[in-house]
């Protein structure tokens, strides 16, 4: 049964697809060779509220469920996921902590600005020694008299050259570390300290970047740990329950992109025939559908579970796990379609095949997911 929406959402949804067809990708190719978004695009963004989405109405953000909002990502990912990323972390790991955990202060300071896209929010939680083990994490944040002093270097952060405001994870105490060391600071662009690295230089996401950040005798005021004193060492938990809802973000990401690649393998089928027999292609596509079915019932499922005040941390993990191996796979199937066509730079489908790549990794790796899906199977 397709689920119901409001008139409202429906419309905004509409919007939102012609401004995929008929700005973003148009640019698409433009911004994979500049790697930049013009100012201009991501000022619509600004105008038709991207930025806000996940932000309630009560802060000035469009204020959707969990639901709409990843069927807004699958309309945004039919195009470079690029323009994603730009509004990703302000709608997600750079801004929900602020939302969670944050004090009323902190949240009407930050979320507004956020929200109409005037701050971009960051999230910088990798380092060079913990990636996918982010319990080692050695970035340290030590209380003097004036505030917190941070120091350490977190690398591959998504949009910190854009960035206003960063949600930064730094131990407190090195003795209990995860377990009530590690704090969630919101260090705002331009404290003294605060050091951004040049972009790294990647296989795709070329209109997105990612940095290294370096804190060097970093000042933060003592009123920016996110919640307060009282959330001191408990910022490990806020961002696990942030990367919940991203891991379902990033795979309604991998299935927007796979309902567009589908489609581009049809339609190159349709106009002009491969050279494979007819049936061996028709069977790829059906399977395409298959697992695209099956994996929008797995994400709007999930999704409704969290709207429903559920924990989906299981749930997450399994959704970014099938549906960023999903991508891949047909994306490589779908190059055994286009075959030649397809790895020409100017073709559409190039851009998708190298991007979605790259979902597989942030927000924990697929060996991650299934450490954390098994987990809960054998506790
Ligand atoms: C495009 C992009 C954007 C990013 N943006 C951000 C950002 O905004 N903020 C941020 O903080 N980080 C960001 N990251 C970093 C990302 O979260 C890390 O790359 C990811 O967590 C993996 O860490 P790693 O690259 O250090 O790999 P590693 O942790 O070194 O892993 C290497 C391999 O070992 C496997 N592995 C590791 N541990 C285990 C285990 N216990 N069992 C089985 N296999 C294991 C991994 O699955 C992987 O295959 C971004 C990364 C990318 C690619």
């Amino acid at each position: 049964m397709p689920r119901q929406h409001s008139e409202k959402f429906n419309k905004f949804r509409i919007q939102v697809r012609n401004f995929v067809e008929n700005e973003l990708e148009p640019a698409s190719r433009e911004v994979e060779k500049n790697a930049e978004i013009p100012e201009s695009l991501v000022n619509r963004m600004r105008e038709i509220g991207l930025f806000g989405l996940s932000i309630p109405k009560e802060y000035g953000g469009v204020g959707l469920t969990t639901l709409e909002e990843v069927i807004i990502y699958e309309e945004i990912t039919r195009t470079n996921a690029c323009y994603r990323s730009r509004i990703g972390t302000s709608n997600g790991i750079g801004s929900m902590g602020i939302l969670y955990d944050g004090t009323e202060e902190q949240k009407k300071k930050y979320l507004p600005a956020i929200a109409k896209g005037d701050c971009t929010a960051a999230f910088a939680m990798t380092e060079a020694d913990s990636g996918s083990d982010a319990a080692n994490i050695s970035t340290s944040a030590e209380l003097i008299r004036e505030g917190w002093v941070l120091n350490g270097a977190k690398q591959f952060i998504t949009n910190a050259a854009a960035a206003d405001l960063f949600t930064v994870l730094a131990v407190t105490d090195s003795e209990k570390r995860t377990r009530g060391g590690v704090t969630a600071f919101a260090v705002e662009k331009d404290v003294p300290g605060l050091y951004i690295g040049p972009a790294d230089t990647k296989m795709g996401l070329k209109g997105s970047h990612t940095h290294e950040l370096i804190f060097k005798d970093c000042r933060v005021l003592k009123e920016n740990v996110i919640g307060g004193m009282d959330q001191l060492g408990q910022g490990f938990k806020t961002a696990m329950r942030v990367l919940d809802k991203g891991r379902m973000s990033i795979g309604a990401c991998a299935l927007g992109a796979s309902q567009k690649v589908m489609e581009l393998c049809i339609e190159h089928f349709k106009k002009f025939g491969v050279s494979k027999p007819n049936q061996a292609v028709s069977f790829e596509l059906a399977n395409m559908a298959t697992k695209i079915y099956a994996a929008r019932q797995m994400l709007y499922d999930a999704a409704s579970m969290r709207d429903a005040g559920h924990n989906v941390t299981t749930q997450s993990s399994m959704v970014k796990v099938f549906c960023t191996e999903m991508a891949s796979q047909i994306a490589s199937k779908a190059m055994d379609i286009f075959a030649m066509a397809g790895s020409l730079t100017d073709s559409r489908f190039e851009i998708f095949f190298r991007d979605v790549r790259l979902y597989r990794i942030y927000e924990g790796t697929s060996e991650i997911q299934r450490i954390i899906i098994a987990r809960d199977l054998l506790k």
